[in-house]
Parts: C-alpha cells; structure tokens; sequence
C-alpha cells in the first residue's frame, strides 16, 4: 500500500473557523478523500522536530513525503537514509531548501514544488514590507495603539519611495514581479543581480538594468529585496561584509529564506544604524526560537524591524492554488504522466532547474 506522508502547520481553532486553511493538519490539503479513493494511507502531522517526531517515526516507509517551507519538515541527508521507500517529495508552495536535494539525488528521489503558486502573494508582501520601512508604519501605528500622538517621533524616519533605487537579488518569478508591481512608484532605478539574465524584453517592460558585480549593485541601492533561492552558495550572502557594501540607511526586505542572510550580522547592522531596516517573512529554523535576534531588534531610534511569522505565500489565494497542484503532482506520479517541467526541482539524480546553482550536468 502506498503510504503518504505530509507535514503541515496545525491551525486549531483557526481551521475550524476557516475552512479555507487548506495547508492545515485539520485541512490536510484536502487530499484525504483522494488518498481514500486510491486506498493509500496518508499520515498528517505537524510533528516534525526530533526522532521521537511524528516525522521520524513514519518517514522510514513513506513513498511519498509532502511539505511546506512554512512548518518545513527538514528532510536531512542522515533522514533520507532512514527513508528507504521514499521516491517523491512534494513542496505544497514555492522553495524546496528545506529538503536535502544533493541527498535526495544521490537516492535518485525526486523533489517537486507547485511552481508559481504564490509568488504573486510574496510580491505583494515584498512591496508592502518595502512601504512600511521607508515609510516608518509600524512604530507610527504601536505608537497610536498605545495611546499616543507624536508626528515628529514617525516623521523624522519616513521617506518616500519614489526616488529611491530599488535592487533585487533574484529577478526569477517573485523577483520580476516585485519589479513590475514598483514601476508605478517612479523610482530613481529599478536593478537585479542574477547570473541569469531576464529575457531583453522583460528587462526593458519594467526598465530595469543587470549588474553582474555584488559589490556594485549592493553599493547603489536605496532598498534590497531578496528573491533567491537558498543554496550552496547564496547561504549566508548577506552579512557583515556585503552589508558594508550597502549605503548607510538602506533598507532590506527579505521574503525569499532567512538563511540568506546571517542573523546576527543583520541584527549588529540596524543596531548601529548602518541599515535603516529589515523585514520579511522568513526564519533559518521555523518555527523560529522565541530568543531569535530578529524578533527584538531595533533601530537606534527603536525602529526599522518589520518581520512576522512565514505567512506571505500562504494567503488563503495562494494554499487553493498549491494544494490544487500538489493533487496535480501526486496524481501525474500514480498514473505515469509527465509532470510540469517547471515544477521538478530535482529528478533521476540531477537538478532539473536552474535556479538552485550554476552546475554542470554530470
Ligand atoms: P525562481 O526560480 O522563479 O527565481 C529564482 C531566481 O533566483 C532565478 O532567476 C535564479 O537564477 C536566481 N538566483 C539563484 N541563485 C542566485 C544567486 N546566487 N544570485 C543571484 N540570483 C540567484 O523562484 P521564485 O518563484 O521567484 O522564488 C524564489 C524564492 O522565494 C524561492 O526559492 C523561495 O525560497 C522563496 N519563496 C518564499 C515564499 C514565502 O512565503 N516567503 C513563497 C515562495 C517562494
């Protein structure tokens, strides 16, 4: 009997008042029925920390392993080995870092994601977290919660967006669409850094301009946005080195991982003032520790963090669409059929997409 496995965040009280939390325990992607039909068996859980874990414990015979980056079950290279049944791997969203792939291609799994499912749903948060640091929102709204009016304590920090030059790392999906969805706020320039490069036509729709150097690019913005994929060689690309590179006061949105960037470097910097800002969505262990860094820094004058838990591609829009295509995936595996080119990370022991590296095929 095939045996699924999925690893989903549990929304209690939520759940039941929402039916559309689809990437629920409760809700279980709504996949029960079909795995009743095929008379699989399909284990839900939210426990996955540990090896008296639910995860552990059934990873051993799983076929099938479905996950979210938003309560990422980490499936480890010392897992993959315990997982002897183990074939394919699903990612109900967008990122799949949280699954060993060099591991999983050694044991020839295959790992799958609902390409595009929520990228418009990041974009959109990238766009607002970009608002409310320049704009200095959050301590203007506590501010006003707690009672208070003081217009010059906001507006000694608050900006304008127009004007400023605006950079992304990563100018894939999420990427372009947080350039398209800026052009209206007439900024100064809108760059990326990619080593791959947007189509001339695309580039030219949005006006935006590559620069191939790290240093130069982070040297001229007003605002980053981080929209890569976490890898070998984008761990940690932000620290206390290339956060030298940014100007003083820069600030930085970041909705793609939190191991992008290095905690405490971040932290060190909106401490001292030298960036004015850091927001996102993303934490290098999720659930986050309640003593992360990032949960109580704060600027000099107490403000500049607006970070909150991983939600901007689980909108209730965004888990329709990729519960939807985790059905697509599992469906396609029972019955042979050719999966979505775009959805294969990794298949038959290679990377099937470019944006985990530059590699050569073997
Ligand atoms: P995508 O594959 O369409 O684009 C990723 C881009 O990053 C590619 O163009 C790739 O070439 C580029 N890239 C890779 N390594 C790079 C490097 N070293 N330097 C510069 N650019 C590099 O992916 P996408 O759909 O835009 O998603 C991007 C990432 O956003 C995902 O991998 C995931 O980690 C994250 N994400 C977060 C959420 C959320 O809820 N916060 C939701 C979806 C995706």
């Amino acid at each position: 009997m095939v045996k699924v496995l999925a690893i989903l965040y549990d929304g209690g009280e939520h759940a039941v008042q929402q039916p559309k939390l689809l990437g629920t325990t409760e809700n279980s992607l709504g996949l029960k029925p079909y795995c009743e039909e095929q008379g699989w068996e399909y284990v839900v859980t939210s426990s996955k920390e540990g090896k008296d874990s639910e995860f552990q414990k059934h990873i051993k015979e799983a076929d099938v392993l479905i996950t979210t980056p938003f309560h990422p079950g980490y499936l480890t290279a010392d897992l993959i080995k315990t997982a002897k049944n183990l074939k394919l791997c699903i990612t109900a969203g967008v990122g799949s870092d949280h699954i060993d792939l060099n591991a999983a291609n050694e044991r020839k799994i295959s790992v799958l994601e609902v390409t595009g499912s929520n990228v418009v749903s990041v974009a959109e948060h990238v766009v607002m977290s970009i608002l409310l640091l320049v704009r200095n929102f959050v301590p203007a709204h506590e501010q006003i919660m707690a009672g208070d009016w003081n217009v010059a304590a906001i507006a000694k920090d608050a900006y304008d967006l127009e004007a400023k030059v605006i950079g992304t790392l990563g100018a894939g999906r999420i990427g372009y669409r947080v350039l398209q969805r800026l052009v209206p706020f007439e900024p100064k320039e809108l760059l990326y850094y990619d080593y791959q490069s947007l189509p001339a036509d695309a580039e030219k729709a949005v006006n935006a301009r590559r620069v191939e150097d790290l240093k130069e690019f982070l040297g001229q913005l007003d605002v980053l946005t981080i929209n890569c994929p976490l890898h070998e060689t984008t761990r940690g690309i932000i620290n206390k080195e290339t956060l030298s590179y940014l100007k003083k006061g820069a600030w930085i949105v970041n909705t793609a991982r939190g191991a992008l960037c290095v905690a405490e470097d971040v932290a060190a910097a909106l401490e001292s003032g030298h960036i004015a800002g850091y927001a996102g969505d993303v934490w290098a262990q999720q659930p986050a520790p309640s003593d992360h860094p990032w949960r109580s820094m704060r600027g000099p004058h107490g403000n500049g963090n607006g970070m909150v838990a991983h939600y901007s591609g689980t909108t209730l829009d965004a888990q329709q669409r990729y519960a939807a295509g985790t059905k697509k995936i599992l469906d396609n595996w029972r019955t042979g059929s050719a999966q979505t080119p775009s959805d294969i990370i990794v298949t038959d022991g290679e990377y099937a997409t470019k944006a985990y590296g530059q590699r050569e095929k073997k």
